[in-house]
This record gives structure tokens, sequence and C-alpha cells, in this order.
């Protein structure tokens, strides 16, 4: 039997990250994963440049049942932090759109780095290896007993044990619900798992009239929901054969509840009635062609063919009636999804591990003393654009700091 001082199931951003630091305070860590190779979340990210953190992190960048959660290991180590580290790598990276931030060359040296800190904390790691069974300590644990993990390279003992397994999206890389269980064996409830950053669908005959539209782009603002739970993206949406998809339906997505409305403004900033009256007294233009300066061709006809207009009407001849509508249409176009592309195309899982029975400063469960939840497994998602990573990171160092000698 091996003895750790902290055992990590899950090698991915979270856990790696806590792995490197938690060794380098002085600690005996093993970190297990069951797949052949580890991270790949991190190797497909970002298109392969793995967008590893957004310059402006806060807590409003985050979905979650108790929104406060995060604050204190977001703001304990911050998006500041992790660049200085990559600095420190000397792995060169550009700043994209709305503060993200991208590797220059690849997303693998980003795993390098954090292979190399693991390395300086002179962090084991078994993989693949499974974990079939974990014994929590008895109760009171006065001899320091531990956790006793059955792994598929033997029986052991560890003071401590960080679950840092993912989410469920994209099952053929890795992710498994195995943390999930164990929270709820523990005792720990789950908010509900659901796909985020995730395409969405319509019902075939409703999205018949749009699916000439595939591969069309544009910018639009998107909201749904109401309240607190309402989520509003200024960001380009991407017109699919199935559905609707782009960075704005990504991160609506997240926010958006079975049954829900989405509302989709197509003409961001722009006054459309009075643009459309204005032609109608200044232009000899077609409607058709008066559209088409300012929306894309195939979107203009499309919008005339769903009220029943001539394109080819001169604008002064068009009643006001009709530009009012057709103004009212495009910048508050109303639809309902009939449901996500699900596992296989979300970026994140929305849900988790309840933080409502965890310590905020350093990830403890408040039912398992020694047991800790860290990354995506827990309920913080995080929006598109870097915020993921830099929960991994950030929840990753709470752990990892409240643990370790010095
Ligand atoms: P993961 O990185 O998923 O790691 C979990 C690890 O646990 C895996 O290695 C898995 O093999 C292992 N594991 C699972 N079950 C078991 C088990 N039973 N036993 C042992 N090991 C197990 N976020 C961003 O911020 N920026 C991006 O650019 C970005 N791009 C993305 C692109 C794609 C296509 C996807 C799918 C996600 C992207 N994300 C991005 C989200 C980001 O990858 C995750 O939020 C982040 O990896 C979560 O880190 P984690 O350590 O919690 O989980």
């Amino acid at each position: 039997m091996q003895i750790f001082d902290l055992v990590i199931i899950g090698a991915g951003a979270a856990g790696l990250f806590c792995a490197g630091l938690a060794g380098q305070r002085g600690q005996r860590v093993l970190l297990i994963d069951h797949s052949e190779r580890l991270a790949e979340k991190i190797r497909i990210s970002g298109g392969g440049r793995c967008n590893f953190t957004n310059r402006d992190v806060g807590p409003a960048n985050f979905l979650s049942e108790n929104p406060a959660y995060c604050r204190s290991a977001l703001a304990r180590y911050s998006s500041q932090d992790f660049v200085a580290l990559v600095q420190k790598h000397g792995i060169r990276f550009h700043e994209k759109h709305k503060g993200q931030l991208f590797c220059d060359d690849s997303s693998e040296q980003i795993i390098q780095m954090l292979l190399a800190e693991c390395d300086a904390g002179g962090v084991q790691r078994w993989q693949p290896s499974t974990v079939a069974d974990v014994q929590t300590p008895p109760e009171g644990d006065s001899e320091g007993a531990g956790f006793t993990l059955e792994t598929s390279r033997g029986v052991v003992k560890t003071k401590a044990l960080v679950v840092a397994t993912g989410g469920l999206s994209i099952p053929k890389i890795g992710a498994s619900d195995w943390g999930l269980r164990l929270a709820k064996r523990l005792g720990h409830n789950i908010i509900e798992p659901r796909a985020a950053l995730v395409p969405l669908t319509f019902d075939a005959d409703a999205w018949a009239p749009f699916s000439a539209l595939s591969g069309l782009s544009l910018p639009v603002i998107v909201s749904t929901g109401k309240g607190k739970a309402r989520g509003r993206f200024l960001e380009d949406l991407l017109f699919t054969h199935r559905g609707l998809s782009g960075p704005a339906i990504l991160q609506i997505s997240s926010y958006w509840q079975e049954g829900e409305n989405l509302q989709i403004d197509l003409a961001p900033d722009l006054d459309l009635v009075a643009k459309l009256m204005e032609a109608k007294s200044d232009s000899r233009r077609q409607l058709g062609n008066e559209l088409a300066s300012l929306f894309p061709q195939r979107l203009a006809q499309a919008w005339l063919d769903r009220l029943g207009l001539s394109g080819s009407r001169p604008m002064p001849e068009c009643k006001d009636r009709d530009l009012q509508s057709l103004a009212g249409q495009l910048q508050g176009w109303q639809l309902t999804p009939n449901g996500s592309e699900g596992w296989r195309k979300a970026e994140v899982m929305r849900g988790g591990v309840d933080t409502r029975q965890l310590n905020s400063q350093n990830m403890q469960s408040k039912r398992v003393p020694g047991l800790y939840f860290i990354g995506e497994v827990v309920d913080v998602t995080g929006w598109l654009g870097g915020y993921n990573f830099q929960w991994a990171w950030s929840s990753a160092a709470a752990c990892a700091r409240s643990l370790g000698a010095n």
C-alpha cells in the first residue's frame, strides 16, 4: 500500500494545476487519470490555441445556484496571476475579442507548462488508472487514517482527496460522472447537470424557412430569461442546418431553459424603423435592395418572404405598417429552441456539486473533511471566453494553498 498526503482524481486543467502547486508546497501528491492522454480538453480548446484566461474576470462572468461562491477564489488567484505564470514559462500569447487570451502557437504549451510545474513539485502520475472504490476516514479519524482508495494499480491511502473529474461534455475524450456519483454517495446535493455553451436546435418544420441560411453569420443581440436568470449578449450568430450556433448562441445556451423563448435583435445598435422610414422619404431604391444594404442578402430575402412582402416594391410605395412590422420582426425575432446539440457538442456542463456544501475559501466539503471538489465538476460555469479555465486555475489554487506546509 502506498501513502500520500494528497490524491487528485482527474488530470485535466484543475487537477494538473492543483497537483503542481500542492507538490511545490511540500505535499506528497498522486495524480490519477483514467484516460490514455491527459488534459484532452486543454488540447482541443480554443481551436488548438487554448483561450487560457480572460483579462477581465469577475463573478458576473459565471453561472451558479450560489453566485457569490466563486468570488474569493477568483480574487485570490486572478487571471493576472495565471498570465504571470504563462510569461514565466516563455509562452507567447495574444489578446482576441473581449479580453480573451490565446497561445500564439499551441495549447500543447499550456499542458507542457502544467506538467513542468508538476515535475517541480515531484508529483506522481498514474495514467491510465481507475479508482474502483473510495472509503472515507473513520469517524473522528484520530489516527489520521485518511481515505482508502482501491485503484487499478493497488490500494492507496491519503489524508486529502481532491475530485477534479470535470464536466460531462465530450464523453469520447474521457468525460465521466464519477465525481458527481461520488459526491452524491457521500451526501452532497447535485445541481442538475445540463449541456452548456452548446448550439441550439429547433423543430424541423419550424426551422425549414431558415435552413437555407446555413453558414450565414452576423452580429446580433440575443437574450433570454428574466430577473437574475436573464442572459443578454452582443456576439456573432451563425445559422446552421439544424438551428443556431456561433458565440451569441453558445453564450445564451447557458441561460436558456426548456420551453423558454430567445429574443434576437438582428440589427443591434440600429433604429431600424427610423432607418426604413427615412429611406421611404429619401430613397427611390426597391425595398429588397434597401434591406440588402443593411443585412446579408439571403437574410433580407428570408424575412421579406416570411412577411409576404415584395422586395421589388419602391421604398416610397411601401406602407408604413409593413415597414414597422418588418423592423419589429428583424429586431425582435422570437423563437423557441426544442433542445441543444447535447453533450457531444457542449463545451461545458452547467450544474454539478452544490457549492452550498463546499467551503469557498478552500473548496473543501462541509460534509466530509479532507474531501475537495475543484474545476468544472463544481456548480460554477463560466461564459465563453477563457472563464472556464480561469475557474479551473482559481479553484485549484484555493485548494492547493490551503494544503501544504508553507
Ligand atoms: P477537465 O479538463 O475536463 O479534466 C477532467 C479530467 O478528469 C480528464 O482528464 C478526465 O480524463 C479525468 N477523469 C474523468 N473521469 C475520471 C475518472 N472516473 N477517473 C479518473 N479520471 C477521470 N474553456 C476555456 O476557458 N477556454 C477555452 O478555450 C475552452 N475551449 C473548450 C473547447 C472545447 C471543445 C471544450 C469541450 C471545452 C472548452 N473549454 C474551454 C472548457 C474547459 O476545457 C473546461 O472547463 C476545463 O477543462 C475544466 O477543467 P477540469 O480540470 O475541471 O476538467
